[in-house]
Order: C-alpha cells, then structure tokens, then sequence
C-alpha cells in the first residue's frame, strides 16, 4: 500500500490522501478538497484517481468531490447514512465494509459517529496498519461536536473502536493541529515528558507539510483523550469539576475534556 499524504496549505489545515496500489496504480482519494492538488500528485507518480471517499459531510471535506469526478470519473464512496447531504454518492458505506484498491490494498469501513452522526474512518491491515481517521481523532486530538456531533458517541468510539486498535497503527487525520493539541495536553498534564518532546521536535519542523504521522501507541501517550485513568488529569479536572469525584468514569473523564477544549 503507497500513501501519499498532500498539505494544501490552506486556511482549514486539511490533510488529504491519496492510497494506492503499488501493482496497478489504482488510487483512492480521502477528503479531496483541493483536488487539482490531489489530481497533479496522482499524476507525477503515475497514478490513476478511481475512486473519492469522503470521510463524512463537512465542506472542507466534500468541496472538492465535483471537481475531481468530472477529471477523472471516479467512483465516490460515503457513509451510507451521509450520501444524501453529500449528493452524488455511487455507494453507500456500512460498518464493515471493505473498499479496495486494485490488486492490493483493502480498507475496513469503521462507523465511528461523535465529530457527525455519519463519519467513516478507514483502516489498513497492512504490515504496519493504518487509520485514516477524518476529524474523529487527530494527532493529540479528537474531534468537536460543534455542528451535528455528540460528545457521548464520540466518547464511544474512542473507547470501542480506536483504543482497541494495535499500538504500531500509523495515523492519517483529516487535518493538521499538532502544536495546538499538544499545548492542551500539557495545559491538562504539564508533566508529560513525551508531549513535551514531541511539542520541541514539532516546533523544529521547518514546514507543517513535514508535520510528524504518528501511531496509536504514540497517542496512548500524548493525546488527553486516551489518558482517562490518568491521576494527574483526573485531580486537575477536580479542581474545576469537584463534583467529579475521586475515581469518576472515564466517560465522565473524556466529556469534561472536551467541555474544555472547545473554550480553550
Ligand atoms: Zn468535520
Ligand atoms: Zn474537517
């Protein structure tokens, strides 16, 4: 499985994607939005675009889906129970799926609802598996709830789905909020040593098209969302949410997060 990852530099920081075969140069496009970028990157690695997923409904997500199908009549994939919002949607996704890609590149569907009731995230059992992960969970970071979301589904999945998977899983988000994410993490735990090494390497990086794919494992570490059991998170949130107890859920845990990341 190639992967190719495409910074348009644009004001909303997406990251599209485009997933290729490498015996028949068959590709998949994720979130599209700037596809004359997408479509010029195909092309200088001689790949052929023949299929669009959209990972859910949002704009900076879809945008770019008319564009790219009329260059190159690909085939757009969705979530089945977002195909009407999107319009134009050849076929419907359920939990479950599999898409694939030429010979040899499968992706499971996962229905992973919270950022928006219908959100897809992809994943790759490859050698050394893959999320593409929309705007459910970022480098450091999980989604808002601000338009259709709900924070108990998002919770949810993170819980059910993405902490299950293998550490060694490398992560492909909808977009770029690294620095940003990580300061809230050390905002919640200012004694996380690994999030504060990744924040000095980060800041190094000359470019943020050179912004650093991190795995699970890495996330388990750094990402807020993921530390629930955390006693230094749990006595920090305590002393703005007393009523949270001494050994609140982790439910309870991840919805006071983001309550706060969103004001933050
Ligand atoms: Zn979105
Ligand atoms: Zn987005």
């Amino acid at each position: 499985m190639l992967i190719e990852r495409i910074w348009p530099a644009n004001e909303f920081r997406n990251f599209h994607y485009l997933v290729a075969c490498p015996e028949t140069g068959e590709a998949l496009a994720i979130d599209p939005l700037d596809w004359r970028r997408c479509l010029d990157a195909a092309r200088a690695r001689g790949w052929t675009i023949t299929q669009i997923l959209n990972t859910h409904e949002h704009p900076d997500h879809t945008g770019g889906n008319a564009g790219l199908k009329g260059a190159t009549h690909a085939k757009l994939l969705a979530h089945a129970k977002a195909a009407s919002t999107i319009g134009g949607v050849d076929q419907g996704l359920n939990q479950g799926d599999v898409i694939r890609v030429g010979r040899t590149v499968s992706l499971e569907c996962l229905d992973t609802p919270g950022h928006t009731l219908a959100h897809i995230c992809l994943l790759a059992h490859a050698d050394a598996p893959a999320l593409f992960s929309g705007d459910t969970l970022f480098n450091a970071g999980a989604g808002n709830c601000h338009s259709t979301g709900r924070p108990e589904l998002l919770y949810d999945t993170f819980a059910k789905q993405l902490a299950r998977l293998p550490d060694a899983t490398r992560l492909y988000p909808g977009h770029e909020y690294l620095v940003r994410n990580l300061q809230f993490t050390l905002d919640r735990e200012p004694d996380n040593q690994d999030a504060a090494q990744l924040l000095s390497a980060t800041r190094d990086t000359a470019h943020d098209a050179a912004a650093p794919v991190t795995t699970l494992g890495q996330e388990k570490r750094v990402n807020t969302f993921f530390r629930l059991h955390n006693p230094r998170i749990i006595a920090r949130l305590r002393e703005q949410f007393p009523d949270l107890g001494e050994h609140p859920e982790p439910k309870a845990v991840f919805l006071k997060l983001r309550e706060l990341r969103d004001a933050w």
